[in-house]
């Protein structure tokens, strides 16, 4: 059942989202060679718990970390770690939530570690890109599907593809809820779009083929090929006067 969220509710949301957006930003900030992921993932948690807030994921289904840190072929879901150092060259996904006054927001971003390669940065790029080309495909009468078919084009037509197992979904008082958001789909399709929908759209992108796994710890999500992997996600919420990135720092509305 989709959970439409009223102006008032909307409005708690943004304080929610905007501490998740800080947070993120925080740790985006300090990536760099020699960082462990650890330190990154201590950085979110003392600045969301700093603001009186939660991370949403610390103790999610048993989740060690506050936030998910994955880096290179690792999709989603990697656990921070102390002996995961990051070194020049590598790509590290920042997935980030917070919990405050009965909200979550959730939010990821894709760094570049130092210098990265040509490819690593187009595939950043394009799959920041693809969230956005999502967002456009918002408009009054739109479907779910429409929001996939967007995203997936863009990221074919630069020749990468889009990871199928994990989609985004809808946002509220549980860090998931209705309705399903895959980063594919047929114009069209799936369901309507209204006014107080509040949804994370989070393009997953692999530079090689779409498959992906789990790994034995039961959490990380890595390419099934070995290709790197970007993220890039935020909370949008869909008003009768535009669409509002709830996680963005800026809170822009599009
Ligand atoms: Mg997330
Ligand atoms: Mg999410």
């Amino acid at each position: 059942m989709i959970i439409l969220k009223n102006a008032e509710q909307i409005e708690c949301m943004k304080a929610a989202g905007r501490i998740t957006g800080e947070a993120l930003a925080a740790a985006g900030e300090a990536v760099k060679p020699g960082i462990s992921t650890y330190e990154l993932d201590t950085i979110i948690r003392k600045y969301i718990e700093k603001c009186g807030a939660r991370p949403s994921f610390l103790g999610y289904d048993g989740f060690p970390g506050s936030a998910c840190i994955s880096v290179n072929d690792q999709v989603i879901h990697g656990i921070p770690s102390r002996e995961t150092v990051l070194k020049d060259g590598d790509i590290v996904k920042i997935d980030v939530g917070a919990y405050y006054r009965g909200y979550h927001g959730d939010s990821a971003n894709t760094f570049p570690v130092g210098n990265v390669s040509e490819e690593a940065q187009r595939l950043i790029d394009v799959t920041r890109e693809s969230f956005y080309r999502g967002v456009s495909a918002i408009k009054k009468g739109a479907r779910i599907g429409d929001i996939g078919s967007a995203i997936d084009s863009h990221v074919k037509e630069n020749g990468f593809s889009v990871v199928r197992r994990y989609i985004g979904h809808g946002v509220g008082k549980e860090l998931h809820e209705d309705p399903e958001v895959p980063n594919f789909g047929t114009p069209g399709r799936g369901p309507r779009l209204y006014s107080g929908m509040v949804i994370a759209i989070e393009p997953m992108v692999n530079a090689g083929s779409y498959e992906v796994k789990e790994l034995k710890d039961g959490w990380t999500v890595v390419t099934c090929d070995g290709s790197l992997s970007a993220h890039y996600e935020h909370t949008v919420a869909i008003t009768s006067n535009g669409v509002i990135l709830m996680t963005d720092v800026s809170q822009s509305k599009i």
